[in-house]
């Protein structure tokens, strides 16, 4: 399990968001005033799992000879 902490911009009220996400899937949002609070908490999380696989392949093929 692993925590994001980000700042929702969607509205003025720039809510305090934490995520608890698992396999870039969020699990538990808190903070949010709405739901676009949580949509945008999974964005952010698929954006990272989408670097770490990139990052991922990128070590896997420096590996390579
Ligand atoms: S979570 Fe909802 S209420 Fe909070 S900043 Fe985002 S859009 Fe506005």
């Amino acid at each position: 399990m692993e925590r994001l902490k980000m700042t929702c911009h969607a509205c003025r009220n720039a809510c305090e968001i934490e995520a608890e996400y698992e396999d870039g899937e969020v699990t538990e949002v808190i903070g949010n005033g709405c739901m676009r609070g949580i949509m945008r908490a999974q964005n952010e999380v698929r954006k990272l799992a989408e670097q770490a696989l990139d990052m991922g392949k990128k070590t896997a093929g420096s590996d390579k000879k």
